[in-house]
């Protein structure tokens, strides 16, 4: 139903042919392009996928989000 968010969310998937593969796919929220290094609430001790940002759509203000300070 809702394919584009489902693109965009970050998740762990399995290669194609390859048994017990497990790769994260972060692709950027804004335009869910595959390439989107800048992420913001990754935790994998919390399973928190996170948001992710490709160069384009990275926030002016990530750094200091990332950080931890908000705004
Ligand atoms: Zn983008």
């Amino acid at each position: 139903m809702d394919d584009v968010e489902e693109i965009r969310r970050p998740k762990f998937r399995g290669l194609r042919g390859v048994v017990g593969s497990k790769v994260f796919i972060h692709p950027c929220s804004i335009c869910g392009c595959a390439v989107a290094p800048f992420g913001i609430g990754f935790s994998s001790a919390r399973k928190e996928m996170g948001t992710w940002y490709c160069g384009d759509h990275v926030p002016d203000n990530f750094w200091r989000i990332k950080n931890g300070k908000s705004e």
